[in-house]
């Protein structure tokens, strides 16, 4: 069976500093330290230019930790690495940033450096969430520097939302909606808090709301965001029309990306990897933890893992040129066909919207 590789490429890398650490975090990041930042955007370009085969991109995502808080002498730094990368002309270049430091400066500086898309860790305007999760950032500031944003000439702006917090009500939740939709930005994405081990939560013993509530809230932020104009495009991703994260879309279409920093992860020309999170390896040049190379059955549970995440679920003619193979040959699509977890239109196979939120137990029968 012949398999088409995808020429969509994408590249993330990562900027593992912070300038606090929020009590639910377990991603890859480290207090911020002028002296490592320095090593390690050395490191990174080294990285780079090792792995990196002059292809032109679709999308570049520089994500954290918190690509902000480098000054604008390490920004510059990181920016003049990132032209060894061709982009293409309509490149969606996303850049993560915090309220509290981002500046009139660092955001002009991102602006003409080509960066079209900012993601902005908002989470909550409710002040007792904010200090619960130990953000530094007030009501005031997010207002004031997201204006500061749009002034500088941003459309694209996405913010996340976490909801599910521990005693919060639907009418907490519902302010804070309230709040985002006044912000009138393109892009919301949504997080349930999830208590995760090694975090300052996991240690002090906070559980998890109750799943009848989590759910009800997923409900009403589906419902509000939709009724405000807003196209829910993936399980926890919502848009306005035609500002979906093009580079989320590459994981979800289970196309092509470099992954480039401590403990990124890339997929390219069939080779899922993993990069080391230990820092002292990275600066001295050991990029790469763990590296498999995937069969035909594993890139195929992968394209339904992720592109089931879509509302729109896996277009049946992309399927078939990608692995020249009819989607509906699948016994386990044509099973979930029957038990209606699975619908189908002309077009696009997808998950019955009435089992999204509880999508990820069909998303594992797919598992071999
Ligand atoms: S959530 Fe983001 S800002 Fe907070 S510690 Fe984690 S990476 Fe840093």
């Amino acid at each position: 069976m012949k398999m088409v590789s995808s020429q969509n490429k994408s590249v993330y890398i990562h900027i593992p500093f912070c300038d606090t650490i929020c009590s639910y975090c377990d991603f890859c990041k480290f207090l911020k330290n002028d002296e490592w930042i320095d090593k390690y955007l050395d490191s990174l370009e080294k990285e780079i230019k090792s792995k990196y085969k002059n292809e032109i991109l679709n999308t570049i995502y520089i994500g954290g930790g918190t690509p902000s808080c480098l000054n604008v002498n390490q920004l510059t730094k990181l920016f003049n690495i990132i032209k060894i990368l061709n982009k293409n002309k309509e490149c969606e270049f996303a850049f993560e940033c915090n309220i509290e430091n981002i500046t009139k400066n660092k955001l002009k500086l991102l602006y003409e450096n080509g960066v079209n898309r900012l993601s902005i860790g908002i989470q909550t305007f409710n002040e007792k969430y904010l200090n619960f999760l130990n953000r530094k950032h007030t009501k005031e500031e997010i207002v004031d520097k997201i204006n500061v944003c749009k002034e500088i000439g941003f459309k694209n702006i996405n913010i996340d939302l976490i909801y599910g917090l521990p005693n919060q009500t639907l009418d907490e939740l519902n302010s804070d909606i309230e709040e985002f939709l006044k912000l009138n930005i393109t892009h919301i994405s949504t997080y349930s808090l999830i208590i995760e081990p090694n975090t300052k939560l996991y240690i002090d013993n906070i559980k998890n709301i109750d799943d009848n509530l989590d759910y009800e809230m997923y409900k009403h932020i589906c419902n509000k965001l939709k009724d405000n104009g807003y196209n829910h495009y993936e399980i926890s991703n919502f848009s306005a029309l035609g500002y979906e994260s093009r580079h989320n879309l590459t994981y979800w279409n289970n196309d092509n990306y470099y992954g480039f920093g401590l403990g990124a992860s890339g997929y390219i020309d069939n080779i899922r990897y993993d990069n080391t999170r230990n820092i002292n390896k990275y600066l001295n040049g050991e990029y790469i933890k763990e590296s498999h190379k995937l069969d035909l059955n594993e890139t195929i549970e992968n394209e339904f893992i992720l592109g089931l995440r879509k509302i729109k679920g896996i277009n049946k003619e992309i399927f078939k040129n990608k692995y020249n193979k009819d989607i509906k040959e699948m016994d386990i699509v044509n099973k979930l066909i029957k038990e209606n977890k699975l619908l189908e239109d002309e077009k696009n196979i997808y998950i019955n919207k009435d089992y999204i939120y509880v999508s990820n137990d069909i998303l594992v029968e797919f598992i071999d």
